[in-house]
């Protein structure tokens, strides 16, 4: 700790604060000692020679450096990390997730033509093959449905369901949440909301997914190893996901991309508790960030095994130190061992972290500002607020995805899996019920000891 001399009496005083010192003729001195006898306001006379005035004097100089270091601090905080955002903002559309790369394209191309395709709107133009119309079944009593006019319709229930703008909606009503009834035809996006969308589109977001473009382009390659045109569901595909443009831009590939909602890539509706669906219709299955949404998760995913062929691939994602982004149909997260554990019926390929600890913590900041306030125009600012200034944290997650301890502090983790059994050919009869399910157990692989008590 430097000594502080007192140019009066020579006796010394401890100071922790060396930026205050100066080296003067008379030795070091600090710089309240400057300031004042610069304005000739001097309080230090040369009778109040102690060294308890000295520390006193010292005292004074800490208290006063922090207030006049901290307010200002405090002050250009916000300004600092705006100024930030604005020179590592061109970064964001040079890093590689296709999300980022393709934002501001997207977003201008959506100003100007709007979010939803053209033929959307072209009356009967069903937006699924005749192949997949075929291996419809009722989502009430599991029989083969028939195409009539502008619906399907069950002969053995006598259940009717409608087309919308080619989109079929394929739900249960005496079991699902959602209604039929609820559903109409799309309307084309008004300016303002079209605005908004490109707006949105355009800020900085917290969140980048490490694995999905990777785990997409292995997707791929293990799809064409079983059929030269694959047909693959994608559950949730209202709208594309995270790193999932290069798979959707494969020609090759027929995707049926369900939904509850009708949104610019749906192409069925179904609730996904109950796929609408023959057994083994599809070589490859994509659930991405939707099984935390259903409560009852497993239905779901008993589905996907008995839609999938045999040799079929499975991948999913689920959030795991995410807050509430669901509201009313937000019930459940998964660690890393959770989520294999719900996939254990299926042959595991691989399983790690999709979104790492960094953007986990952006998230917790923003869920901790969103928490005072409850105003809606003040909670918008907030996330704005959010997405500018925490959207850099998202980066650290490129060195975290792979280490150990990220598995216990993961944003989100995926799974990727084979349906068991060879290929079959369609001569072979249908099996009657699933395969049984390996009950194997998961390798935990973070960094936490187990124990009784919980570690922190
Ligand atoms: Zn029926």
């Amino acid at each position: 700790m430097p000594s502080l001399h007192c140019i009066h009496c020579a006796c010394t005083a401890t100071c922790s604060f060396s930026f205050w010192r100066r080296q003067t003729s008379e030795g070091q001195i600090c710089g309240r000692e400057i300031r004042e006898r610069a304005l000739g306001t001097r309080r230090w006379g040369a009778s109040k020679t102690c060294v308890e005035s000295c520390r006193g004097h010292c005292q004074a100089v800490r208290g006063e450096k922090v207030q006049q270091i901290a307010v200002p601090f405090l002050l250009a905080l916000p300004y600092f990390l705006i100024g930030l955002a604005l020179l590592v903002w061109p970064w964001q559309y040079l890093v590689p997730s296709d999300s980022n790369r393709k934002k501001l394209y997207r977003s201008v191309r959506g100003t100007v033509l709007g979010h939803f395709p053209s033929e959307m709107f072209g009356v009967g133009a069903m937006k699924i093959t005749t192949q997949v119309q075929e291996r419809l079944i009722c989502p009430h009593c599991r029989v083969r449905l028939h195409s009539r006019g502008e619906s399907f319709v069950c002969n053995a229930c006598g259940n009717y369901y409608p087309v919308i703008a080619g989109i079929p909606i394929l739900i249960d009503v005496s079991s699902s949440a959602f209604r039929i009834d609820s559903y109409e035809r799309p309307r084309p996006l008004s300016g303002a909301e079209r605005a908004k969308r490109a707006a949105r589109d355009l800020l900085p977001r917290i969140s980048l997914n490490v694995a999905a473009r990777r785990n997409y382009q292995k997707f791929r390659e293990m799809l064409f190893n079983q059929s030269s045109q694959p047909r693959v569901l994608i559950v949730g595909g209202a709208t594309a996901g995270a790193g999932m443009s290069e798979l959707l831009g494969e020609q090759r590939i027929e995707f049926v991309e369900s939904d509850v909602a009708i949104d610019e890539r749906t192409t069925l509706v179904c609730d996904a508790q109950n796929l609408p669906f023959a057994e083994e219709t599809f070589d490859g299955v994509i659930i991405q960030a939707v099984l935390f949404y259903l409560p009852e998760y497993g239905q779901c995913i008993s589905e996907i095994f008995r839609v999938l062929k045999p040799g079929g691939i499975i991948y999913s994602e689920s959030p795991f130190m995410e807050q509430v982004v669901g509201g009313a149909y937000d019930f459940y997260r998964f660690t890393l061992r959770g989520h294999e554990y719900q996939f254990r019926q299926f042959e595991k390929l691989s399983s790690g972290v999709s979104g790492g600890p960094a953007m986990a913590t952006a998230w917790s900041i923003q869920y901790l500002m969103l928490s005072f306030v409850q105003n809606a125009a003040l909670r918008a600012a907030t996330r704005i607020f959010c997405k500018c200034t925490l959207f850099w944290m998202k980066y650290l997650d490129l060195l975290l995805a792979n280490k150990p301890g990220a598995v216990d502090a993961a944003a989100g983790t995926y799974f990727m899996g084979r349906r068991p059994g060879e290929a079959r050919t369609d001569e072979q009869p249908l099996p009657v019920e699933a395969q049984p399910a390996t009950t194997r157990v998961p390798e935990y692989r973070g960094l936490i000891q187990s124990d009784v008590r919980a570690y922190r």
